[in-house]
């Protein structure tokens, strides 16, 4: 791997990420919610390096709420987020459309718009020879989706669709620490699904420990994560969902199952 990503802990359960390349010891801070733990990290690692861009995956104020106080400390070159959260994200000045391209040092950047939770939603896509990371803010967590606050559940259902065509081994970094519940209600949904079984096991070891789940990996959510598996004839013998539903349909019974699952 020629660059490093570390999650920053920030609030009650957010991440944040400092992503560096290793060649040109570029970085960019991911989805900071607050400034001073991002700050602390950045007082440990920066060294010689400097903050060259923020990247918001969405608006909510739990993503981008340290931008303004990061700026006026490390002046990066520019902050991102979609073009449609313009006004919505502070001191925003990079408008993101789907299919943009760019490099961080050396690293090549592109940008999946990825709407559903919000509709301005965007993945950030780091690829560096075979290694590929994604950002996925909200959208896809691990063993889960974000809930649909502006979107539709064929948008979530295209957006999640977006992310599965990405290598196996891509790493999965979302917003929230939320995969020992999440992998509840996949449990619950789809009890059979050994990989899942397997997933709960080895979360709750890390979680005991204090470890977080992230990065996950694109081939495991696939084999595990319901808003993935809406194809699943367990999901739907189980939630009620006709076999010849559409893929969204399927999402969102999923959705409102788990908005109710306790
Ligand atoms: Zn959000
Ligand atoms: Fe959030």
């Amino acid at each position: 791997m020629s660059f490093s990503v570390t999650p920053i802990a920030c609030l009650s359960d957010n991440y944040a990420y400092a992503l560096v390349c290793a060649q040109t010891g570029a970085l960019a801070i991911v989805d900071p919610s607050e400034a001073d733990p991002v700050v602390a990290w950045l007082g440990k690692n920066l060294g010689q390096k400097k903050v060259t861009a923020i990247w918001n995956t969405h608006h909510h104020p739990d993503h981008c709420m340290g931008n303004e106080e990061l700026v006026a400390k490390y002046e990066p070159e520019y902050v991102a987020a979609h073009v449609s959260d313009k006004g919505r994200v502070p001191a925003q000045t990079k408008y993101l459309n789907e299919g943009d391209s760019f490099k961080l040092g050396d690293l090549d950047v592109s940008i999946l718009h990825i709407p559903g939770h919000t509709t301005g939603a965007v993945a950030y896509v780091v690829k560096d020879g075979n290694d590929t990371a994604v950002f996925t803010g909200d959208t896809l967590f691990l063993a889960g989706c974000g809930r649909l606050f502006e979107g539709t559940p064929d948008m979530m259902h295209a957006s999640l669709q977006k992310l599965a065509k990405l290598p196996g081994e891509t790493k999965v970094y979302c917003g929230h620490e939320y995969t020992a519940s999440n992998l509840k209600f996949a449990l619950h949904v789809e009890p059979g699904n050994e990989a899942a079984k397997a997933k709960a096991a080895s979360v709750a070891e890390a979680r005991a420990k204090n470890r977080p789940t992230v990065p996950g990996v694109l081939s495991d959510e696939l084999a595990t994560n319901p808003f993935l598996r809406t194809d699943s004839a367990e999901i739907r013998g189980n939630l009620k969902i006709d076999a010849n539903a559409s893929g969204g349909e399927a999402l969102g019974v999923i959705r409102k199952a788990k908005d109710n699952f306790r």
